[in-house]
């Protein structure tokens, strides 16, 4: 690790600061004992209650390890912070003098500081609206188990919409097998309840019979379909469907039950709660909400009210979803109005989002790739026309406005590459960082590109692992040179890329270490995938800090300790930069501040 050297452990001795805090006092005052006394009182009120706040907002953080992510000086003694701000990062001599005398104490009891975690992929209304209703949290589940959990669901009334039963976070394993979600939801007690099980990777469902009738999919309607759309529909025979919707057939479907009881509000409460206990004090929501919803954007209101209610305690950059396919200009238009209506405090409108392809996964097969999948002979769908792709990404950025792309397939990446190129060409002088999201294939002649277009390659690490996902929906169905070179961290890297870290929440864990612990070994339950595309600690900890907040736009205000930047940070139980590579992966999150006052303490759960 690089890290060895600049990181290494610094020792610090036991709390300095009550004898430095003494000497302010003169020993010849009478006042001495007195004034020790209260002191003290006043020193353990400080501790109990890490928000307790001097008169002139002033904190000093203190005893600890704190690593700055700060090249200049990547770690420090103490940080002074006055209000929202950092003031001072160093040596605590030097910190000391640049707080008045009543600063108040933050001991951080030898543990490891780090600037609050940023995620640039992160759909935290869906994930915490999942939180409060019945998610299946990508767990591959028996016959009996998901027998109980709809059960469950139905008793709880957390799967429940309308009359119907509602699930998400389905493994995608799961639809290998539809002969038991036939049996078991085709049957009493399901015959005439409409159920609609939705997968972890957002792209992929399967509903029963009683919901494709209530939504109107018959065998019929999918064959007056055009031939790309069909495909989105399931078919055991040419004669009937076996329920598993892909794509916008999902929307179809979901259509026909009402819309969640948990309010976009609600959602966002609680997915602000769990990212915070989390670490994460700022995220991209790529998702926030689809250009065509038009002004009443549900997720950007319930962003902005929760602001409103001094409640949003991280800063949330947001892109909507944009049809590339469609023209530029009232598309643009409602951006900027959605910019003028929502950017306020905490809360960004950045850009648009694209998808540009869809899953890799069995049965699925919408990634676009450069070689067919073996078992269909299909190169997958890229969703949007490459010459409409890059007028619109040359358009946007001519515009200020910010692109987040969607590839998972090679070819989906190459197109992705060649737009914003075809940006970078047109408009010469634009610097904005446009991000492409998930890259599991890359093509190896891409991956310089990504450092001299100025693209930010946003990867969700915890999926480069060999698992079902990889081993079982992906290795038996794409060419094998493709396979090994599954999501290529450590080749961009070397390529010179600016890694970002994201989990994609609610699709999977939005625990930062248990990703940096996957990209730091690519192990899981069925293997190793690729170990030569590893990565080190020290690039996964600047991934989901300084260069997530450069996706983000934040990295002035946000992403290392320096003076002038946000106060937040994380404070967690071990050496992140230093511990064994089996022990990172179960860090604990002790205290989570954010703009200097602390929004998730472990000691109050
Ligand atoms: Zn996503």
């Amino acid at each position: 690790m690089m890290s060895s050297t600049i990181f290494s452990v610094f020792p610090i001795t036991s709390p300095p600061f009550f004898s430095v805090m003494m000497q302010q006092f003169s020993p010849n005052d009478v006042c001495h004992e007195m004034l020790r006394r209260s002191f003290l009182l006043v020193l353990c009120l400080g501790m109990i209650s890490l928000q307790a706040q001097s008169t002139s907002g002033e904190k000093i953080l203190l005893n600890g390890n704190i690593y700055t992510l700060n090249p200049q000086r990547p770690v420090a003694e103490a940080v002074a912070i006055r209000g929202d701000r950092i003031v001072a990062v160093g040596d605590l001599s030097s910190v000391r003098r640049n707080v008045g005398k009543h600063a108040s104490m933050i001991d951080l009891h030898g543990k490891y500081l780090l600037p609050g975690l940023v995620d640039s992929h992160n759909h935290a209304i869906k994930g915490g609206v999942r939180l409060l209703t019945a998610d299946a949290d990508d767990e591959l589940l028996s016959f009996d188990e998901l027998a109980n959990f709809a059960h469950e669901a139905v008793q709880t009334g957390k799967g429940v919409r309308g009359g119907g039963l509602y699930i998400t976070g389905i493994h995608s394993a799961q639809w290998t097998n539809v002969i038991i979600l036939d049996s078991l939801f085709n049957n009493a007690p399901y015959t005439k309840k409409p159920v609609l099980l939705l997968g972890t990777d957002g792209h992929t469902a399967w509903s029963n019979a009683a919901l494709l009738r209530l939504a109107g999919i018959t065998n019929e309607f999918v064959h007056s379909l055009p031939n790309d759309q069909r495909t989105y529909y399931g078919q055991r025979d040419e004669s009937q469907l076996n329920g598993l919707l892909s794509e916008q057939a999902i929307q179809k479907a979901r259509r026909a039950l009402p819309p969640s009881p948990v309010t976009p509000y609600q959602g966002a409460l609680s997915g602000v709660r769990h990212l915070n206990s989390l670490g994460i004090t700022a995220w991209l929501d790529p998702a926030a909400g689809h250009i065509d919803d038009g002004l009443q954007n549900e997720a950007l209101t319930a962003y902005a009210q929760l602001a409103n209610d001094e409640l949003l305690t991280a800063h949330v950059a947001t892109t909507v979803v944009a049809d590339a396919n469609g023209s530029t200009t009232p598309q643009f238009k409602m951006l900027n109005e959605l910019q003028r209506k929502y950017n306020g405090k905490h809360v960004d409108v950045l850009g648009l989002k694209i998808f540009a392809d869809g899953v890799l996964e069995y049965p699925t097969q919408t990634a676009a790739l450069s070689l067919p999948y073996s078992n269909s002979g299909s190169f997958g769908s890229l969703m949007v026309d490459p010459g409409h792709l890059n007028a619109f990404v040359s358009a946007a950025d001519r515009d200020g406005i910010l692109i987040h792309i969607h590839a998972i397939g090679d070819r989906a990446v190459s197109a992705s590459l060649d737009a914003i190129g075809a940006a970078r060409n047109q408009n010469k002088n634009s610097n904005l960082p446009h991000s492409i999201t998930h890259l599991q294939l890359v093509a190896p002649g891409d991956y310089n590109r990504f450092a001299e277009l100025n693209v930010l390659p946003c990867m969700q690490l915890l999926w480069a692992t060999a698992d079902r996902y990889t081993i079982e929906l992906v290795k038996p169905y794409i060419d094998a040179a493709l396979f090994m070179g599954q999501y290529p961290a450590k080749s961009l890297l070397k390529a010179g890329a600016t890694l970002c870290g994201a989990s994609d929440w609610p699709v999977s864990s939005a625990n930062p270490f248990a990703a940096i612990s996957i990209a730091e070994s690519r192990k899981g339950g069925m293997g190793v995938l690729n170990a030569r595309e590893t990565v080190s600690r020290i690039e996964m900890i600047k991934a989901y800090t300084i260069n997530a907040a450069k996706l983000l736009l934040m990295d002035k205000k946000i992403g290392s300790i320096e003076p002038g930047k946000q106060a937040d940070f994380v404070l967690v139980d071990r050496d992140v930069l230093a511990v064994d590579e089996n022990l990172i992966k179960h860090t604990q999150i002790i205290w989570t501040m954010f703009g200097g006052k602390i929004v998730f303490n472990a000691k109050d759960e």
